[in-house]
């Protein structure tokens, strides 16, 4: 579902991003681990072209969104992004949140995109919380939320960026346990995190990034388990 050949990106003389090759299968939970500054970040942010790459090709779900004649807010329909900060417009009610790019971007009526928003409350557990202010809800429920609101768009991949790093330690597993429900849904997901145990359990590779290129990737017991490269190694000694 996504395909990312030959992937660069610089910020004038900074290079962070290196020639990456990237494909993702549909269904494939992929986690990103790797310093602070090796790019993560920067990768994906360019899956949707948040970020316009210096070099390479990106494709999802079959179109190259690097093509200069590709309708982009056509094709970033279909990848759903979930971020550190939740991003929830502060003003308007969970229920709002939930359905106004449903009904700008996607031309849904009030009463379907109303549908679909109780549909993916209820699928984080929030069905409550419809008319409640972002402000009233804890950190990890405002996540979920943000989570509610990007399956919304009938996603075809979910994007996560440190989606727990801004988390009371307590509120955490509410938010990862909505993570492995859709990835046992059988949702595709790129996710960058710090959090060990999940990507141990939860994914079906993992990916080493440090200095903008893929320094090791593998499943979880060889990358996380037995890493292969000393700059992997190293990495892990600290963070676990
Ligand atoms: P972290 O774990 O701290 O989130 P990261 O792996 O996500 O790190 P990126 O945010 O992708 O790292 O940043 C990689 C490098 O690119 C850093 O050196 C950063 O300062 C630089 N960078 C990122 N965005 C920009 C920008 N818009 N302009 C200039 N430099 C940038
Ligand atoms: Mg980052």
């Amino acid at each position: 579902v996504i395909e990312l050949s030959g992937l660069g990106k610089s910020f004038g003389s900074l290079e962070v991003l290196r020639g990456i090759d990237l494909q993702v299968e549909r269904g494939e939970v992929v986690c990103i681990i790797g310093p602070s500054g090796s790019g993560k970040s920067t990768l994906l942010r360019c899956v949707n072209l948040l970020e316009e790459p210096t070099a390479g090709k990106v494709v999802v779900d079959g179109t190259e969104l690097t093509d200069p004649d590709t309708d982009l807010d056509g094709a970033r329909r279909h990848v759903g992004m979930v971020f550190q900060q939740f991003n929830l417009f502060s003003h308007l009610h969970v229920l709002d949140n939930l359905t106004i790019a449903q009904r700008k971007v996607l031309g849904r009526d009030k009463k379907t995109a109303e549908k679909v928003a109780r549909e993916n409350l209820d699928r984080v557990g929030l069905a409550e919380k419809a008319d409640a202010m972002p402000a009233q809800l804890s950190g990890g429920q405002q996540q979920r939320v943000a989570i509610a609101r990007a399956l919304s768009m009938n996603p075809r991949v979910m994007l996560f960026d440190e989606p727990t790093s801004a988390l009371d330690p307590e509120l955490v597993g509410d938010v990862l346990g909505v993570m492995r429900q859709l990835a046992d849904e059988g949702m595709t997901m790129l996710v960058v995190t710090h959090e060990m145990q999940f990507a141990r359990e939860v994914a079906d590779r993992v990916l080493f990034m440090d200095g903008g290129v893929i320094v090791e990737q593998g499943p979880p017991s060889e990358v996380i388990g037995n890493p292969k490269e000393e700059r992997t190694r190293t990495f892990l000694a600290r963070v676990l």
